[in-house]
């Protein structure tokens, strides 16, 4: 019954395993083993001919890995995971699986940092173009897109601006063109499922909301199953084409009879195999023990960030407050459409500009000054004088950050010693 469940709190807690079948153990176990015994030598033959799926070697596959891999994939709606070593890791993944050297991608301008300078200096060194393009105007994805465009690519709620996606107007476009929208969704686990909206992929960095406890790095990729990547098959060369890499497969053809997964397959079996960022089966322990409680933290992530988005937008020294719930126009529209809740991250302006700033951020007590988001701790950061102080001025305005601008990820603690941390360090700024 519980594995067929479409509810998340249960999904988290019942999907991909039931006590294990050796042991009786009730929590996943930690399979720390790099290596698993064929059966014979035509099992063998099988699994690395993809005629059978198995296990073969940790740095493509692991049991603990997988049970992490199908419960993701169940909360998102989506056929099938992969679980690599960081955020970074899969979202460079999810694009080389795509884009080859002489193809491009189109990208939001609003991202985080490390995918940025992924975007604009390491894929371009490797000959993938990332063509930017600004995120409020969604057509602005049709117009960049030319014959070697082999994906699209944003985040769900990304900061310092905090305006989310237009995730349906530009999937259709891509649709429209055999191009996936792949998504991003870090900062939104569960209250955004971008593939209802017409995404093809979705990446996490587990790191953060997922994990949960600030103790390990981790990624993961989510193919829909939705995406026809037979549609427009010279628009996806890698899927569409003899793989010499394995055999001469043909990717699409090779895995239909093992249900739509032929790209988080190519994946797994081609860019793992050979670029080998994989993720460990301890660490794949440790974001299982976050994802069962993801659906409780989040709620709570949630609702106390709505709390402190009141009390700032009231107080005398902020001059204003960026979060969803207190957006306006469009931006409030496509939060409301995309997001059953509006997430945990929010920034503020003082009045008292970057000297405020620093003050406010050295006076805080029960926050941590850390450059991370979604860990259960309330954290805070002042962008421009640490994550965006190598940009010049004009550069930092337009990514939306000002002078006094602060950034919070709010974490699960009392909401009374939240507000009161925020009241003492916004005194002691003046
Ligand atoms: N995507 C977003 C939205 C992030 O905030 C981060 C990290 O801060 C990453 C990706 C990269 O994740 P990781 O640090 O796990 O490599």
């Amino acid at each position: 019954m519980t594995a067929d469940s479409k509810n998340p709190e249960t999904i988290v807690l019942h999907a991909g395993h039931r006590a294990d079948p050796t042991t009786g153990a009730v929590a996943v176990p930690i399979y720390q083993t790099t290596s698993y015994q064929f059966d014979n030598a035509e099992h063998a033959r099988k699994l690395f001919a993809l005629e059978e799926l198995g296990n073969i070697y940790t740095r493509i596959m692991n049991p603990t890995q997988s049970v992490l891999e199908e419960r993701v994939t169940a909360i998102d709606g989506g056929a099938a995971a992969l679980a690599v070593s960081s955020g970074q890791a899969a979202s460079a993944l999810a694009i080389q699986n795509l884009a080859s050297s002489g193809d491009n991608i189109i990208s939001s301008t609003d991202l985080y940092g490390g995918t940025w300078n992924l975007f604009a200096n390491t894929l371009p060194s490797m000959g993938i173009e990332v063509r930017f393009v600004d995120p409020e105007d969604p057509e602005a994805f049709r117009r960049a897109t030319d014959d070697r465009t082999r994906a699209y690519y944003a985040e769900t709620l990304p900061n310092p601006k905090l305006h989310v996606f237009p995730i349906k107007e530009v999937a259709d476009i891509g649709r429209e063109y055999g191009i996936p929208l792949i998504m991003d969704n870090t900062a939104a686990p569960l209250i955004c499922r971008p593939f209802q909206h017409g995404a093809a992929i979705n990446v996490y960095s587990l790191t953060k909301y997922i994990g949960g406890h600030g103790t390990s790095i981790g990624g993961m990729i989510v193919d829909s199953g939705s995406f026809d990547w037979e549609a427009h098959p010279e628009r996806q060369p890698n899927l569409n084409t003899p793989d010499p890499s394995y055999h001469g497969a043909v990717w699409v053809e090779a895995v239909k009879p093992m249900g739509p997964i032929a790209y988080i397959m190519r994946a797994r079996t081609v860019m793992l195999r050979d670029l080998g960022a994989a993720t460990t089966p301890s660490n794949a322990f440790n974001f299982i023990q976050g994802l069962e409680t993801l659906p409780l933290r989040m709620e709570r992530h949630c609702q106390n960030a709505a709390a402190v988005a009141d009390y700032l937008a009231g107080h005398a020294d902020v001059t204003k407050v960026i979060y969803p719930g207190q957006q306006d126009g469009e931006a409030r529209r496509r939060a409301d459409t995309y997001m059953s809740a509006y997430g945990g991250l929010l920034g503020f302006e003082l009045k008292g500009g970057r000297e405020a700033g620093r003050k406010f951020i050295d006076s805080l007590e029960m926050f941590y000054h850390v450059a991370n988001i979604g860990d259960a701790r309330s954290l805070a950061i002042h962008p421009a004088t640490t994550t965006h102080s190598q940009l010049t001025p004009e550069e930092q305005l337009a990514t939306g950050v000002t002078d006094g601008y602060v950034r919070l990820s709010i974490g699960i603690e009392h909401i009374d010693d939240i507000i009161a941390d925020l009241d003492q360090a916004l005194a002691a700024a003046g």
